[in-house]
């Protein structure tokens, strides 16, 4: 049996999942990488600057400007989410994602939001949550006047501790870890790997990862695979 019929087998007979995922499972949805090239970050300033605390405080124009095209309020959900949601219905399943977009909540799966939500906007200033289709039109909140952000978490913040509780309980109590979408190299979420315990770990991704221990690796586009799941 090959790798890939393996962690198909895999996946149909485990009673408990959790899957990691990163940009490249909302890519399918008119989603751009924006770690890789071509993506909109291309002939921009730096990402780690445009998406940092520092620029919300010091130029907000700047990453209000920025933010805005990160919004894909259209984007459907694609086989590689309804998949997960489905699986659901019949075993025990866990997302943790990296990705900001909400995806994974539109395909109706419960989903540790590791990095925050795009659509989930609040006033710094009162702390009153906002509608995204405000923020949208404005940074300004209209009834006090403060500064709307989202609720994700930018360069030189850190995570919520509950948020990050639940993703290593997440991994675990998962038989089965399935990481997709990802190059797996953005600190903290890479680390979760370490609180694994004794579970089988399958890589789905077009780019093959070097992890540490034993894994399956398929290199292919994760599209296809969980089309066949
Ligand atoms: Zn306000």
């Amino acid at each position: 049996m090959g790798q890939r019929e393996e962690a198909i087998q895999l996946i149909r007979s485990s009673q408990s999942i959790t899957f990691l995922t990163g940009a490249g499972v909302s890519v399918a949805s008119g989603i751009p990488d924006y770690r890789s090239m071509g993506g909109v970050y291309e002939g921009l300033e730096e990402p780690e600057y445009l998406l940092s605390h520092s620029c919300l405080v010091e130029e907000p124009q700047k990453f209000y400007g920025f933010v805005k095209q990160l919004y894909h309020p259209s984007a459907e959900p694609n086989v590689i989410h309804q998949k997960m949601a489905e699986l659901a219905s019949h075993q025990r399943i866990k997302i943790v994602t990296q990705n900001i977009d909400q995806l994974h909540d539109k395909a109706g799966s419960q989903v540790i939001n590791f990095h925050g939500s795009l659509y989930d906007c609040y006033c710094m200033k009162c702390g009153r949550s906002v509608a995204v289709t405000d923020y949208l039109k404005s940074d300004c909140h209209s009834e006090c006047g403060g500064r709307i952000r989202p609720n994700v978490v930018l360069y030189e913040e850190s995570l919520n501790s509950d948020i990050i509780e639940s993703a290593i309980q997440a991994v675990a109590k998962a038989e089965v870890l399935v990481i997709v979408g990802t190059s797996f190299k953005v600190y903290p979420f890479s680390d979760l790997l370490r609180f694994k315990r004794g579970s089988q770990v399958i890589v789905v991704n077009n780019e093959a990862l070097s992890l540490s221990g034993d894994y399956l690796m398929i290199t292919e586009d994760a599209t296809h695979f969980f089309e066949e799941l």
